[in-house]
């Protein structure tokens, strides 16, 4: 069965080589996988998700998202610009009050027409029941709502990623590269997860390895592994196991605060492929992809840049 798709992305994206990156790393052969242009508004990774959260919304008959997430949330923006795109209202729940300084990807959002919905909740932890929550009132109101938890972190919304799985196999196929290690920054887990499903599923060489930026690992592997399950059953592949979730600590101070290894890893990739990356998801990845590389990681390794395009912009305009 094909699960019904939106098309949102430009796929394949680009899979290129970072010679200069392996030079200073003294590692290789090295790739990036370029997620930061995955051709929909700057939605990065998210727009693989909502292909196929916003395919079924429709199918489902839906007239309204909703979702939610902090206020520096790609999701959010990304959904807004999708549900743009079909026609479909979108309502987003921000934990605590509107911020006095908007962030960039909540004006993202209301220009392309969401309702920011502030007050429900204090943390963003506690962002999926409300939106639940949110979502049965307007049910209530006689609307068809289709709530969608933080990330879109469901086995739905991780198909994207099963077949960007096998989307990099071909290109590898292609290029006659055996890839041994994948790298992501991982945040909600549905990317991760999707990528473990179809690596496993699609029997693919490689090892994928998650840098937990927000959440606690061991919670998020157990979470990540029934939705990479669910995952690959709903499009009858094999399920992957708790072997083959591998999620790294990479919080360090927190959520979107680096460390100065991290700003080191933005400076590194930045000078030597002219990569952006941000505090929050690519800072962090790539600290983990240079520590795997030190530690003798098996090679060829893959960098997949998830995007996270806007805060890095933000950033590098308040001069951070
Ligand atoms: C959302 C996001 C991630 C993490 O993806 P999840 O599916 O939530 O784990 C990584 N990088 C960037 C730039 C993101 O916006």
């Amino acid at each position: 069965m094909t699960p019904p798709r939106v098309e949102l992305a430009v796929l394949p994206t680009a899979l290129h080589r970072m010679p200069r990156l392996e030079k200073v790393l003294d590692a290789g052969p090295l790739y990036v996988k370029r997620d930061d242009l995955t051709g929909f508004g700057i939605s990065g990774n998210k727009a693989r998700a909502l292909e196929y959260l916003i395919g079924a919304a429709l199918t489902d008959k839906a007239d309204v998202l909703v979702t939610g997430g902090s206020p520096s949330s790609n999701f959010c923006a990304a959904t807004a610009l999708a549900a743009s795109r079909v026609g479909l209202e979108c309502e987003l729940l921000i934990p605590g009050s509107a911020p006095s300084t908007p962030s960039v990807n909540l004006e993202i959002a209301k220009a392309a027409g969401a309702r920011l919905v502030y007050d429900t909740v204090a943390r963003r932890e506690d962002l999926d029941a409300a939106v639940v929550n949110h979502a049965s009132g307007l049910r209530a109101a006689g609307r068809h709502p289709w709530p969608v938890p933080r990330g879109g972190a469901t086995p739905i919304g991780s198909l994207g990623y099963a077949y960007a799985a096998r989307e990099l196999a071909a290109q590898c196929n292609r290029d006659g590269v055996v890839v041994r290690t994948a790298v992501v920054a991982t945040g909600s887990g549905g990317t991760q997860a999707g990528l473990v499903a179809g690596q496993v599923g699609f029997g693919l060489p490689w090892r994928v390895i998650g840098a937990s930026v927000s959440r606690p690992a061991p919670m998020l592997a157990e979470q990540m592994l029934r939705t990479a399950r669910a995952c690959a059953k709903s499009i009858d592949l094999e399920p992957p196991t708790a072997e083959d979730v591998d999620l790294r600590d990479c919080r360090g101070e927190g959520f979107g605060i680096a460390s100065d290894e991290d700003r080191r890893s933005a400076r590194l990739a930045l000078e030597h492929e002219g990569l952006l990356l941000d505090d929050y998801y690519g800072a962090k990845a790539m600290t983990l992809f240079r520590t795997l590389l030190a530690d003798g990681v098996p090679t060829p390794a893959v960098f997949w840049y998830t995007g996270g395009v806007a805060e890095a912009l933000a950033a590098l305009e308040q001069g951070a």
